[in-house]
């Protein structure tokens, strides 16, 4: 029942060959224990987090440095964890939850370049063994595009379900496929099978830029054990944890983009709720007493976020931002947007 911050931590993309051709200079330098410089002609400021991964950073020591491996464990043990990824277009969040584009079933990425995503199956399934396969694991995957929530996990192309509201559950999402899954492959495959039905679009700043937030649940159900000795040999009560991973699709400016016509209504509609979620974030982090309504029903997003942001859920923010010159302004709005939401509590 005690507060828990919001864990935020940073990660700063390399220059891409793009941006180098193009001669940007890096303006984000890491300074170490957690803090960022950014130096730029009028702009000179220095931010902390929780952490921050440089160019340089592994995707395993990104997994390592995040707490991921921690979340993983406080869901196994029954809590709602939930880690996103947020930042520009570009900016590195899908190669931060899943490594590299264009993975398939059959060619998938290099261990080395898995994301956070694959790491937590990995763990989650190990963990899953040595406790003797009492946890029954499952999976939803879905996306919000221009604010109608689909499934990523139907192999027709789905309609819009409804999300509704209840006071047991929350909010949640009605018909949702909710898979089971007892191996590193089936998981793996989930994932590259639903991110493939991600709407995406080629514009300006990244070439298979994601146009929807994507949420993959894991549900993870620890059977009750009947021999368990601290209950005198007696029924273990059993939990019920859930992991999720949110890649939000990006901030953007249409005029940087060059989106125009569906893809400006696209831009739009993704631009209000990272500004819905960005409104609630801000109000989350006033102090518990001074706390006036949070708008979560302004937008599908912040409904489904409700519980990891401001209810009894556990939550890893992954900041991730390009370190070119070009970037600037975006670059700076993301680091506010961190830097409020390290303030934002729980009581998971
Ligand atoms: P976003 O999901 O934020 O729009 P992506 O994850 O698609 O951005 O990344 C944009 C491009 O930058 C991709 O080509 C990706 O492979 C590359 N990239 C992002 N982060 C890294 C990184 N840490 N190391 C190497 N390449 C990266
Ligand atoms: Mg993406």
């Amino acid at each position: 029942g005690r507060e828990a911050r919001l864990r935020v931590v940073l990660r700063v993309r390399p220059l891409t060959c793009m941006e180098t051709r193009r001669g940007d200079q890096p303006v984000v330098h890491s300074l170490g224990d957690g803090t960022v410089h950014v130096s730029a002609p009028k702009h000179d400021a220095t931010f902390g987090f929780s952490a921050v991964f440089d160019a340089s950073t592994s995707q395993e020591a990104v997994f390592e440095g995040s707490g991921m491996r921690q979340l993983v464990e406080l869901a196994i043990d029954g809590f709602s964890c939930t880690v996103f990824a947020f930042g520009q277009t570009g900016s590195g969040k899908t190669y931060t939850l899943m490594g590299p584009l264009n993975q398939t079933e059959t060619q998938p990425a290099a261990p080395g370049l898995l994301g956070l995503m694959q790491r937590s199956f990995s763990c989650l399934l190990e963990q899953s063994r040595s406790h003797g396969s009492d946890l029954a694991l499952s999976a939803s995957y879905l996306e919000i595009y221009n604010e109608q929530v689909r499934d990523l996990l139907s192999p027709e192309p789905s309609c819009a379900l409804p999300l509704r509201w209840s006071k047991t559950r929350g909010f949640y999402v009605e018909n949702q496929l909710c898979v089971d899954f007892e191996s590193l492959e089936a998981i793996a495959n989930l994932l590259l099978q639903g991110s493939q039905r991600r709407r995406t679009s080629a514009h300006a700043l990244n070439r298979h830029s994601s146009r929807s937030h994507a949420l993959l649940t894991i549900y993870i159900r620890s059977q009750a054990v009947s021999t368990c000795p601290e209950l005198g040999g007696g029924a273990c009560p059993s939990k019920q944890g859930t992991l999720c991973f949110v890649d939000l699709a990006g901030s953007e400016r249409v005029k940087e983009t060059g989106s125009s016509g569906e893809l400006s209504v696209e831009a739009n509609n993704i631009n209000r709720s990272l500004l819905t979620l960005g409104h609630c974030i801000s109000l989350l982090a006033k102090p518990q007493g001074k706390r006036t309504y949070i708008p979560y029903r302004d937008s599908k997003l912040t409904r489904l976020l409700a519980r990891s942001l401001g209810g009894s859920g556990i939550t890893l923010m992954v900041a991730c931002i390009s370190p070119s010159s070009r970037c600037l302004s975006e670059t700076l709005s993301t680091l506010h947007y961190a830097s409020r939401a390290c303030r934002v509590t729980t009581r998971p």
